[in-house]
C-alpha cells in the first residue's frame, strides 16, 4: 500500500465452450488486480466477431444479463486494462477488434512494445491510420499487411518485426492464437475445462472457473486453437528468456502459479531472505496489508517476532480516492488504512511492504504509525531499491519521480521519517526467487538493476536514456 507500480494488463481466453463469454467474464473478473480502468470481451459464434468493451472494474461494466446474449458462441478472448495517462479513453479499451480483406481479428495484448512507436511512424507515413494509441495496434497492421498464407505465418510474420514484451491472445472467427514473446516476460499459461482450452495471464483465473492447469505457454510459444485441437509453434529466434520478478513481488496474485512457481512461497521467501539481511531487535512485525502480508509473514518466521495486523485495510474504498493526484492521494491514505492502536502503542514495530516508489505515501503511513504510538518505526522492503523505469509493460513514473533513483537509502529514511530502512539486495531478492521449482533463473530486474533485457532501438546508445 506504499504508492505501487501497476501492471498494465490481464488477458484471457476460451476455445470451444457453450458459455464461452460468461467464463471469460468471470476470468478477468479473477484478473482484476492487473488492471482496473477498463476491460472487454469479444466472442466469435464461428462466422462472426461480437465486441463489448467499457471503462470501469469487470462488474461494473458487465453487469447486465443482456450484455452476454450479444457476445454468443463457443470462442471468446477478454482484457483488462490499466491505463497510463492520456490513454484513460473509451477507444483505447481492449481487445482491439477489426476487419481487414482475410476476415476480422481481434487481439488482447499484456506487455509493451518498445519499437512501436517506430513502426508506427512508418506505417503512418505509408498512409495507415490508427484509432487507438495502444502499441498492440501496431500488430494488427503488421499482420493485416503480412502476405503468408497461414494465420499462424501472419502473425509470426508480424511479432518479429516488434520489440518487447507480449503476450498476446488472438481471436478469429474460427481460431484462438496465442503467443508469448522470446524473453517471457509477462506470464501466460493453459489450461483445460472438459473438452476447451483456456489460457490466462495468472492460474487465479483457471481456479475461478475450475479449469485444469496444464502449463505455461513457453517463452517464444504461439498455439493455435481450432475446431482439431491445438498445434505449438516455436517461430522466433531463441534467446535467454527473463520474466519479470516484479510479478513475484508485487503484480501476480499469491495465490497464481507463474514461471513454474506458486507465487506466496517466493513473496515468504523474500521475507525471510529480508530478515537475515536486515534483522534488528523489535517487538512486532506489521505489514502494509495487503501487499506486504506475505513478505512480513516470511520475516516474522525467520526473525521470530510475532506477526500482528497492526494496520487494518478499508477494502470498500472506490477508484475515486486513489485517482493519481496529490490532493486527493493524500486523503486517500488515511481513507484506506487505519492503525490498530493496541498493536502499535508503546512498540517498536518492524513495518514491512514490497516497495517504495515515490516514497510520498509511505511517509503518510509512517506518521500514521507513528500518532498511533509506536516507539520504533523500522521499515523493511522486501524487493531492492526501484531506481529505473519499467519499459515492458508496467506503468512506472519517470525516472525522476523514483525516489531511489535519486535519494540514497539513509535519505529516503530521513525523508519518510522512519528509524531505518532495509531494502531486500539484488542477490538475494535472485536467489529467493530462483526457489524450489522455479523455471526461469535469468529474471529481469531492469527497474532495480538498469540492465535492460531488450534495448531500445529507436535510441542510438542506452546512455541517451541516462540509465547508466
Ligand atoms: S523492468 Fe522491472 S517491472 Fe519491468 S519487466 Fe523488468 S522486472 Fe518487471
Amino acid at each position: 500500500m506504499f504508492d505501487k507500480l501497476h501492471d498494465h494488463c490481464g488477458v484471457f481466453g476460451i476455445y470451444g465452450h457453450p458459455e464461452a463469454a460468461n467464463l471469460t467474464y468471470l476470468g478477468l473478473y479473477a484478473l482484476q488486480h492487473r488492471g482496473q480502468e477498463s476491460c472487454g470481451i469479444v466472442a466469435s459464434d464461428g462466422t462472426k466477431l461480437r465486441a463489448y468493451r467499457g471503462m470501469g472494474l469487470v462488474a461494473d461494466v458487465f453487469k447486465n444479463d443482456a450484455t452476454f446474449e450479444g457476445l454468443p458462441g463457443p470462442n471468446a478472448i477478454g482484457h483488462v486494462r490499466y491505463s497510463t495517462a492520456g490513454g484513460s479513453d473509451v477507444k483505447n479499451c481492449q481487445p482491439i477488434m477489426v476487419d481487414y480483406h482475410r476476415g476480422s481479428i481481434a487481439v488482447a495484448h499484456n506487455g509493451n512494445l518498445v519499437n512501436a512507436q517506430e513502426i508506427r511512424n512508418g506505417l503512418e507515413q505509408e498512409g495507415a491510420i490508427f484509432s487507438t494509441i495502444a502499441d498492440t495496434e501496431v500488430i494488427i497492421h503488421l499482420i493485416a499487411r503480412a502476405q503468408c498464407d497461414s494465420l499462424a505465418d501472419r502473425i509470426a510474420e508480424a511479432l518479429k518485426v516488434v520489440k518487447g514484451a507480449f503476450s498476446l491472445v488472438f481471436l478469429t472467427e474460427t481460431r484462438l492464437v496465442a503467443v508469448r514473446d522470446p524473453n517471457g516476460f509477462r506470464p501466460l499459461l493453459l489450461a483445460k475445462l472438459g473438452g476447451s482450452y483456456v489460457v490466462a495471464s495468472e492460474t487465479c483465473a483457471f481456479d475461478l472457473i475450475e479449469a485444469e492447469f496444464i502449463r505455461e505457454i513457453e517463452p517464444g510459444e504461439m498455439v493455435v486453437i481450432n475446431k482439431h485441437g491445438l498445434k505449438s509453434y516455436f517461430p522466433f529466434g531463441k534467446v535467454n528468456p527473463s520474466p519479470c520478478i516484479f510479478e513475484f513481488i508485487y503484480f501476480a496474485r499469491p495465490d497464481s502459479t507463474i514461471f513454474g512457481t506458486q507465487v506466496y512461497p517466493v513473496r515468504k521467501e523474500f521475507g525471510r531472505q529480508l530478515a537475515r539481511e536486515h534483522g534488528i531487535d523489535a517487538d512486532v512485525v506489521v505489514p502494509i496489508p495487503d501487499s506486504g502480508v506475505p513478505a512480513a509473514l516470511g520475516y516474522a518466521e525467520e526473525s521470530g517476532i510475532p506477526f500482528q495486523l497492526g494496520l487494518i485495510r478499508n477494502h470498500y474504498v472506490g477508484r475515486t480516492f486513489i485517482e493519481p493526484q496529490q490532493t486527493i492521494r493524500h486523503f486517500g491514505v488515511k481513507l484506506k488504512l487505519n492503525p490498530v492502536r493496541d498493536v502499535i502503542a508503546g512498540k517498536r514495530v518492524v513495518v514491512i511492504d514490497d516497495s517504495i516508489v515515490r516514497g510520498t505515501t509511505a511517509r503518510k503511513i509512517i506518521k500514521m504509525i507513528r500518532n498511533a504510538g509506536a516507539r520504533e518505526i523500522h521499515v523493511r522492503i522486501s524487493s531492492p531499491p526501484t531506481s529505473f523505469p519499467c519499459y515492458y509493460g508496467i506503468d512506472t513514473p519517470t525516472r525522476k519521480e523514483l525516489i531511489s533513483s535519486s535519494h540514497s537509502i539513509e535519505e529516503i529514511n530521513r525523508y519518510i521519517t522512519s528509524d531505518s530502512l532495509g531494502y531486500l539486495s539484488r542477490e538475494g531478492m535472485r536467489a529467493a526467487a530462483g526457489a524450489p521449482g522455479g523455471s526461469c533463473g535469468h529474471f529481469c530486474d531492469a527497474c532495480f538493476s538498469g540492465f535492460y533485457p531488450v534495448k531500445f532501438p529507436r535510441l542510438k546508445s542506452d546512455s541517451q536514456l541516462g540509465l547508466f
